[in-house]
C-alpha cells in the first residue's frame, strides 16, 4: 500500500514537476530538478571536520577533526553535510523551508542521499528525522526533517521513526541566537517516546549550525542504548 502510494507522489511530482532546473530553469537530464552545470557550481562541504563536518581551511589534510572534536567527545559517531549553506544552497533551503517548495526540499534531500555511500548507510537501520514542536508543525505546516526523511527513505531503503523522539519544549527558532544562548534554548528539548531497537540510527535535518540540536538528539539516543549514532544533514554553516 505505502509503496502504491509512495509511487503515486512520484508519478505526480514528476507531472507537477518536469526534469528543469530549479536554479537556471534549463531543462535538466536524469529525471533530476538540477542540471549539470548548476550541480557543478553548488557550494560543497570538501574539506569537512571528520566527526561533525564543520569545514575546515582547504589545505587540511582529509580526515582531520576540528578544534572541538579534538577536545571534547560527541555523543554521536559522525555527521555527513555535503553543501555548505550558502548561495543556491540556502536559496533552494529557503524556498524549501518558507515557500514550502517541495520540489526544492526533493533536490536537497537527493543531493544529501547522494553523499551517503553504500559502506556508511548499509548498516543503519532507522531514519530519525529532528522533531518540531506541534505547535511549530502547526504553524509552518510542516516539518522539513521530515520531508528529507521521507526521501532518503525511499532512496535508501531505510525505515523512518519519527515518532520515538518528541520536543518538550516549543524553542525559539536556534537562528539569531548566540551560541550560548542556543545551548540555554535547546537543553533538555527532547525526550524519548517509545523504546527503541535499532542499534544503529542516522538523525536527519536540513541545516546543521552549532549542531547543538544534534548533539541532544543524538545525546536522548545515546542515554536510551542506541550504539551508533550518525546524523546526515543538507547543509553546514560554520
Ligand atoms: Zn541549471
Ligand atoms: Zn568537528
Amino acid at each position: 500500500m505505502d509503496f502504491m502510494v509512495n509511487k503515486w507522489i512520484k508519478n505526480a511530482q514528476d507531472l507537477l514537476f518536469p526534469g528543469f532546473c530549479l536554479i537556471c530553469g534549463r531543462k535538466a537530464a536524469g529525471g533530476r530538478d538540477l542540471c549539470s552545470r548548476c550541480a557543478a557550481g553548488l557550494p560543497r562541504n570538501d574539506h569537512p571536520c571528520r566527526c561533525c563536518a564543520l569545514p575546515l581551511p582547504v589545505t587540511s589534510k582529509p580526515d582531520s577533526l576540528c578544534g572541538e572534536c579534538q577536545n571534547h567527545r560527541r555523543p554521536y559517531d559522525r555527521v555527513t553535510a555535503p553543501c555548505l549553506y550558502k548561495g543556491e544552497i540556502q536559496r533552494l533551503h529557503q524556498a524549501f523551508k518558507f515557500q514550502r517548495k517541495l520540489a526544492a526540499g526533493r533536490l536537497l534531500s537527493e543531493l544529501l542521499c547522494d553523499a551517503i555511500g553504500a559502506p556508511d548507510n548499509s548498516e543503519v537501520q532507522l531514519l530519525i528525522p529532528v522533531p518540531l514542536h506541534p505547535s511549530r508543525v502547526r504553524q509552518r505546516g510542516f516539518n522539513q526533517a521530515m520531508e528529507i526523511a521521507r526521501i532518503a527513505s525511499r532512496r535508501l531503503s531505510i525505515p523512518v521513526n519519527q515518532s520515538c523522539i518528541r520536543r518538550t519544549a516549543a524553542t525559539a527558532p536556534q537562528s539569531g541566537l548566540t551560541k550560548k544562548e542556543r545551548i540555554a534554548n535547546i537543553r533538555g528539548a527532547f525526550a524519548m517516546k517509545q523504546p527503541l531497537a535499532a542499534e544503529h540510527v542516522a538523525i536527519i535535518d536540513d541545516v546543521m549550525t552549532t549542531g547543538m540540536t544534534i548533539e541532544q538528539v543524538a545525546g536522548v539516543l545515546r542515554r536510551h542504548g542506541v550504539r551508533r549514532i550518525d546524523a546526515w544533514v543538507v547543509a553546514r554553516r560554520p
